[in-house]
């Protein structure tokens, strides 16, 4: 996916003003060295709170004022969670008197001036910067199918999925068109990684179970739902059993698993996978990630997926005090694979470089070497189905549903949110409801559902839903 345009206006520098004065910092640390991070993710946020209480002037720069937990992002995109149940503001997690926060978007870095570029005209300073932005969705050279196959990266593309999921089933209600019918009911998830795996499993559980009974004309029970993956598994980088696992509750679920299948073409109409046409309104993409473009900034060549290769300690090449983590560097283990993109990956990787920017600034000798702890990986599939392989140890079913659910409440940010998913997830499992079906989100957003035409027949004979526009206007007022 594109890097899509600030989700959040940045605040443009006002003209007169100092772009690179650290207000927030004082008279005091004028003097001290300033670290710039760029990204206030898992990785940034990480650096952020070892450098809490240094001498160094720190600056995170993020062009939300949130930092988002991504991966509950699929259960906004299905109506399970709302948007704020995953997003803490960044200004309530970092008080130290000596970090600033500034909402901005970074659009490049001057090597010889030592200082970033943002899209509202600043240019910050820094002594050592740290890049933690992240990665995008790689749509493998067709980008424009970013439009027409969302994927869940970001609230704004969460909503928009929401809203294209729970849009169709309205269309299908009111299609007197047995075809388009059967299209409007027709859900792709492209990729069956843990992104697409955790989506399909829960556009299933939304259709033949929350939504079941919600319809007069139509059968949600009866939604199509397809995986489409180009290559010979569920879940190819877990072991074995666990994807054969995973396919086969797929299947319970009712989603039809289609290996071994190439995406040729996403259009208006649908998708032509494996050398065939599907109908559908709803395609979600989910089939791989890239970095940001960190290399491109930094003038230098680009590793695997666009990430930017860096020494052990996340310096770049002839730049000791430029870092980059997280999803944007490519850095190998101790068993000289590379470490994925996880973030367990970025947080540990954070607390590293923070920790030796801290100890260089006070003059306490060098951090060790990093060491990646890798406690394991986990997905989950639907209602008490999951996978889990913690260190070798492998679970799958409600065991692993359940250590999915506790670590994932485990590691949210904030007593707040941890509780409202908690108290959500219980309420869910009792009465199978998805509390945020709401139909929101702008109808000329990039991600904006192609409304069919309306069936003249039906829409004749309904009273309750005059016209296509009605239906839009009351999404609008959502
Ligand atoms: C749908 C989904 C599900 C996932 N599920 C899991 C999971 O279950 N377990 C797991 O371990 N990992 C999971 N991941 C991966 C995990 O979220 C990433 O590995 C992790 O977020 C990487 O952390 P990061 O700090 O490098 O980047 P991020 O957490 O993405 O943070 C990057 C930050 O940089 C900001 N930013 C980007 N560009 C700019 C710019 N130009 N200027 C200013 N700010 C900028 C962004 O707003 C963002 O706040 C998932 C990812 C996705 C998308």
């Amino acid at each position: 996916m594109a890097l899509s345009p600030s989700a959040q206006r940045p605040v443009r520098a006002k003209p007169g003003t100092s772009p690179t004065t650290h207000s927030g910092a004082g008279a005091t640390l004028s003097q001290s060295p300033c670290v710039v991070i760029v990204g206030g993710g898992f990785a940034g946020i990480e650096v952020a709170k070892a450098l809490q209480g240094s001498p160094a002037r720190v600056t995170v720069i993020d062009r939300n004022n949130y930092t988002l937990f991504q991966p509950l992002l699929y259960q906004v995109a299905t109506a399970a969670l709302s948007p704020a149940d995953v997003a803490v503001p960044i200004r309530g997690l970092l008080h130290g008197p000596n970090i600033e926060v500034l909402l901005d978007e970074v659009v490049g870095v001057d090597l010889g001036r030592s200082c970033v570029r943002t899209i509202a005209g600043r240019e910050i300073s820094f002594s050592s910067l740290v890049i933690a932005t992240g990665s995008q969705y790689n749509y493998f050279g067709y980008d424009e199918w970013a439009r027409l196959a969302p994927a869940p990266k970001t609230l704004e593309d969460a909503v928009a999925i929401r809203r294209r999921l729970l849009l169709a089933f309205e269309e299908a209600e009111m299609c007197g068109d047995d075809e388009e019918r059967r299209a409007l009911m027709t859900f792709v998830v492209i990729g069956a990684g843990p992104t697409g795996v955790e989506m399909a499993g829960a556009i299933a559980e939304l259709a033949k179970t929350t939504l079941a009974r919600d319809f007069h004309r139509i059968d949600p029970t009866s939604a199509r739902i397809l995986l489409i993956e180009a290559g010979s598994k569920v879940l190819g980088e877990f072991p074995e059993k666990l994807g054969t696992y995973a396919h086969r509750a797929l299947t319970r679920l009712g989603v039809q698993v289609l290996l071994n299948t190439k995406i040729e073409l996403i259009d208006e109409n649908g998708v032509v996978a494996g050398g065939q046409r599907i109908a559908t309104q709803a395609v979600i993409w989910g089939a791989g990630v890239k970095a940001t473009p960190v290399a491109a900034w930094l003038g230098i060549q680009p590793g695997p997926r666009d990430t930017v290769r860096v020494n052990p300690d996340f310096s770049i090449a002839a730049h000791p005090n430029i870092f980059v983590i997280g999803d944007a560097a490519a850095v190998s283990g101790i068993d000289g694979k590379p470490l994925p993109g996880l973030a367990a990956v970025a947080k540990q990787e954070g607390g590293y470089v923070g920790n030796l920017i801290r100890h260089r600034i006070e003059g306490t000798g060098t951090t060790t070497v990093f060491r990646y702890r890798d406690y394991g990986t986990m997905a989950t599939i639907g209602r008490s189905a999951a996978v889990a392989d913690l260190r070798g140890f492998k679970f799958t079913g409600t065991v692993a549903w359940l250590l999915w659910g506790f670590v994932h409440i485990y590691f949210l940010i904030g007593f707040h949110n941890r509780l409202v998913v908690f108290v959500n997830w219980c309420w869910a499992w009792l009465t199978y409801a998805r509390s945020s079906r709401l139909i929101t989100g702008d109808e000329g957003s990039r991600s904006a559902p192609r409304l069919p035409p309306v069936a003249p027949s039906v829409v004749e004979s309904s009273k309750s839903i005059s016209s296509r526009e009605t239906l839009r206007a009351n999404a609008k007022r959502n």
